[in-house]
């Protein structure tokens, strides 16, 4: 799985500092975000030259983007899943990562998942996830979701499709962010039900369900099993979006676009191992949905920048320095304590990206997105006038 594990994790307690609104505006620190505290030091100075004036957090909200690797679950806040299990009589998860790994992440991930028993809490879940995104000035947001998880407590995979579908449209003209669904398939599941959710995603394929995915350990089946299910989902049009190259290296990548016909990739870092197939993403445009913190978090990189050296680092400036279209995401803000903004600030202050730099992943962000097209021309051209405003260049960034 992870190339080091070395890093060691310690994860806030519950309802203080990770996820959630408190954590808004208040910089990373070491206590809040510990696996990033290497690099929060001086800003590394990397292929984007930083520029005197560092954006502030309303700048950062104020940058118009996409959030497009979002799990429905992952974004759950830590105090709702606190809530919950005092309801339940559940024991509160413990969310510390630290030395666990992939194993210890997943066990986590299925104790969120099943908290959630009522169709009442899935709304809440919807409700608060863009809550957090219209807080952190996303516009439009993919959530990433299996309907088929709550078989035996809420109700059939398109019985829950339709509550989600519901609370995501009363979400979004609450809080103002738009909202399309990815509908996930499980790699550690067997194929055929990949394809019955390739099947339901198809039937519901419109402006608001706009693509399948395939998440979870990169290591539990070969791509090629999930081809026929991706064949589907294509064909009614929407997105193919798997995840790959992140347990996983650079053939990985290759395959969801080869086999899955993948236009974008979830993470698909380590796509930086192979130069021909960093040529291959560059060639067919493919955008990468990078989630840092969530690679520092389960080891996929080394966090200490200074101990890993270039090659151990994160790639992402690398991966971006090379041509390819790199969007910033949270992943699983629950698990990894970051949210949209924060990934962003990460950017600006440990990569040492100006508001250039900023505007690009923003840029990917929108380029990627599965939004109407309306949508599309309407947040390039607001944020060409944020880039205007904070004096970043938009040459040769995506769809511009
Ligand atoms: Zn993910």
């Amino acid at each position: 799985m992870a190339r080091s594990t070395a890093h060691r994790i310690s994860r806030p307690a519950p309802g203080t500092s990770a996820g959630g609104p408190r954590r808004a505006r208040q910089a990373p620190t070491s206590s809040a975000l510990p696996w990033l505290a290497p690099q929060l030091a001086p800003a590394r100075q990397t292929g984007t030259a930083r520029t005197p004036a560092t954006l502030d957090d309303r700048a950062l909200v104020e940058l118009p983007k996409a959030h497009l690797h979002l799990h429905l679950v992952g974004s759950m806040r830590p105090s709702t899943l606190a809530e919950w299990c005092r309801r339940d009589g559940r024991p509160f998860p413990d969310l510390d990562l630290d030395a666990g790994g992939w194993p210890r992440f997943n066990a986590i991930y299925e104790a969120a998942s099943a908290s959630v028993r009522r169709e009442d809490d899935l709304r809440r879940l919807v409700d608060e996830l863009v809550e957090d995104q219209a807080r952190d000035g996303a516009r439009w947001v993919e959530i990433t979701a299996d309907p088929s998880n709550y078989h035996g407590r809420i109700g059939s995979a398109a019985h829950v499709l339709a509550i989600l579908l519901d609370a995501g449209r009363a979400a979004s003209a609450r809080h103002g962010v738009a909202v399309g669904w990815v509908i996930c398939a499980n790699r550690s599941r067997r194929p055929d039900q990949a394809l019955e959710l390739a099947a339901l995603a198809a039937a519901n394929a419109s402006d608001e369900v706009v693509g399948f995915g395939l998440a979870n350990d990169e290591r539990a089946a070969p791509t090629a099993e999930f081809s026929r299910a991706f064949g589907i989902a294509r064909e009614a049009g929407l997105a193919a979006v798997p995840h790959a190259g992140e347990l996983c290296g650079a053939s990985n990548v290759a395959e969801a676009v080869h086999l899955l016909g993948a236009t974008r990739v979830g993470h698909g870092v380590r796509a930086l191992e192979d130069e021909a197939v960093l040529s291959l993403l560059v060639e067919r445009q493919v955008t990468l949905e990078v989630c840092p913190t969530s690679n520092l978090a389960l080891g996929v990189y080394e966090a200490d920048w200074a101990a890993a050296g270039p090659e151990g680092a994160h790639p992402v400036e690398r991966l971006r320095a090379a041509g390819v279209k790199v969007c910033l995401n949270a992943d699983d803000p629950l698990l990894f304590g970051a949210s949209l903004l924060d990934e962003y600030r990460f950017a600006q202050d440990a990569l040492g990206w100006g508001p250039t730099g900023l505007a690009s992943s923003a840029a990917a962000s929108i380029d990627g997105a599965s939004c109407p097209e309306r949508q599309r021309r309407r947040l390039r051209a607001e944020l060409a006038c944020w880039a205007a405003a904070h004096g970043a260049s938009l040459d040769g960034a995506p769809g511009f």
